[in-house]
């Protein structure tokens, strides 16, 4: 038995005329002889229209209940389009995410998929019954039988998850936008569309902000090796392919550049260098659930040194605030902080076996006058912290400087 996985995203659903794209869409893979499950979100706005409805009945709404609320928009948005499959002669139903089951943990609001249960043949028994299931995404249930939410962007997750359970030929993740782009169009109209990417490119390229694919999709699709097709309703343009890294691959240096504005430089003037130093100042702020991200410590001097790092900005109250209460205990003297900076970095698996190519970035950044103030990488990213009113210029120079604008990315220095 075929099957193929289509997710359509929340304006692909958002009413019957999209709800038709989607059909023929849908019709292509049923009539090539395919089982096809339909992973569907809700219809755009709906989401966040439950969650004010929820927020508005009382201040502290309990999380199980807000899920139950936010699970709806899905249910409504399956039920619907069930509907045109059925007026259509197909045998097809809606699946809620209980029905399937798909099982979580209890961590309402975004809890995990621990497993897709196929091994007791509901699903199965569904799809020899019907040739399109359509289930709702974003959706799970925990071992007390309440329904969870997946966090924002989830049904990717939902349809990844039950790709990988059903062993699917592919999962296509249909959206408004053409695939994968090599920066933000928005930011830099010579963005490409990216033909093939790597799991890890994906990821960073998500954790950076590119929000085409929730980042525990991406997690999930490379533990269980689900090649992911991210395109667009609205075309019958081929997308982005997301995969396994092949050769081909690793001879482009750069893939893509992304950037985060939403950062924060905090610095601690003339800590005490002394062991366990770092734990005091980072633990604490751990407990406090700051992602903190790039850190630098200076060379210390007469026993005195500096720690700069960056956390996200919506923090930094909250950062200051937990720092300055430990001052005497950390020994530092002076607390900065600048909200004026953003992080750029250029990604690319190609990294990994050729040297060079962060001195190409900090060299076109140079040549553009843009200062760098702090540098971190990985094996396949480089990351700038620069003052933000440049992101878009240098989001610009460094798309030009590894020739992403020519369709023919860099192969060589
Ligand atoms: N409807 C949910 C959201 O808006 C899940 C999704 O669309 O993927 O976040
Ligand atoms: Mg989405």
């Amino acid at each position: 038995m075929n099957i193929v996985v289509q997710k359509f995203g929340g304006t692909s659903v958002r009413n019957l005329e999209c709800q038709r794209q989607v059909l023929q869409k849908v019709l292509r893979p049923y009539r090539e002889g395919n089982k096809v499950i339909v992973v569907l979100s809700a219809m755009t706005g709906e989401t966040n229209r439950l969650l004010d409805l929820a927020n508005e009945w009382t201040d502290n709404p309990d999380p199980a209940e807000v899920d139950s609320i936010l699970s709806t928009g899905e249910q409504v948005s399956c039920a619907l389009f069930a509907l045109l499959l059925k007026q259509q002669g197909i045998s097809a139903r809606s699946v809620l995410g209980f029905q399937v089951p798909i099982r979580t943990d209890s961590t309402f609001g975004k809890a995990r998929i621990i497993d897709i249960d196929v091994d007791n043949n509901k699903l199965t028994k569904m799809l020899k019954e019907h040739d399109i299931l359509v289930v709702a995404g974003f959706q799970g249930c925990d071992e007390n039988q309440r329904v969870t939410t997946l966090g924002r962007g989830g049904s990717d997750t939902s349809a990844v998850a039950l790709a990988a359970a059903v062993k699917a030929d592919i999962c296509e993740i249909y959206t408004d936008v053409p695939g994968v782009f090599t920066t933000d169009p928005n930011m830099c109209t010579e963005a490409r569309k990216i033909d093939r990417i790597a799991y890890d490119e994906m990821l960073e390229m998500a954790s950076m902000g590119a929000k085409v694919l929730q980042i525990r999709s991406v997690e999930f699709a490379k533990k269980y090796n689900v090649t992911v097709h991210v395109r667009s309703t609205f075309s019958n343009e081929p997308g982005t392919i997301v995969m396994q890294e092949d050769e081909t691959m690793e001879a482009v240096l750069v893939s893509g550049i992304a950037y985060d504005k939403d950062q924060a430089r905090i610095t601690l003037e003339h800590v005490t260098d002394t062991p366990g130093v770092s734990a005091q100042i980072f633990t604490p702020l751990a407990d406090k659930m700051i992602l903190v991200d790039m850190i630098v410590q200076n060379p210390s001097k007469d026993g005195k040194t500096d720690m700069t790092f960056t956390v996200p900005r919506s923090d930094v109250q909250q950062t200051i605030k937990v720092l300055e209460k430990l001052q005497y205990e950390i020994g530092f003297e002076k607390l900065s902080s600048n909200l004026n900076v953003s992080k750029i970095s250029i990604i690319g698996v190609g990294m990994r076996n050729h040297s060079g190519v962060a001195a190409r970035a900090f060299q076109a950044l140079a040549d553009e006058n843009v200062n760098i103030l702090m540098i971190s990488t990985s094996e396949i990213k480089v990351t700038c912290l620069i003052d933000d009113k440049y992101t878009e210029l240098a989001v610009r120079t460094l798309h030009k400087a590894f020739h992403l604008d020519e369709g023919e990315p860099l192969e060589k220095l």
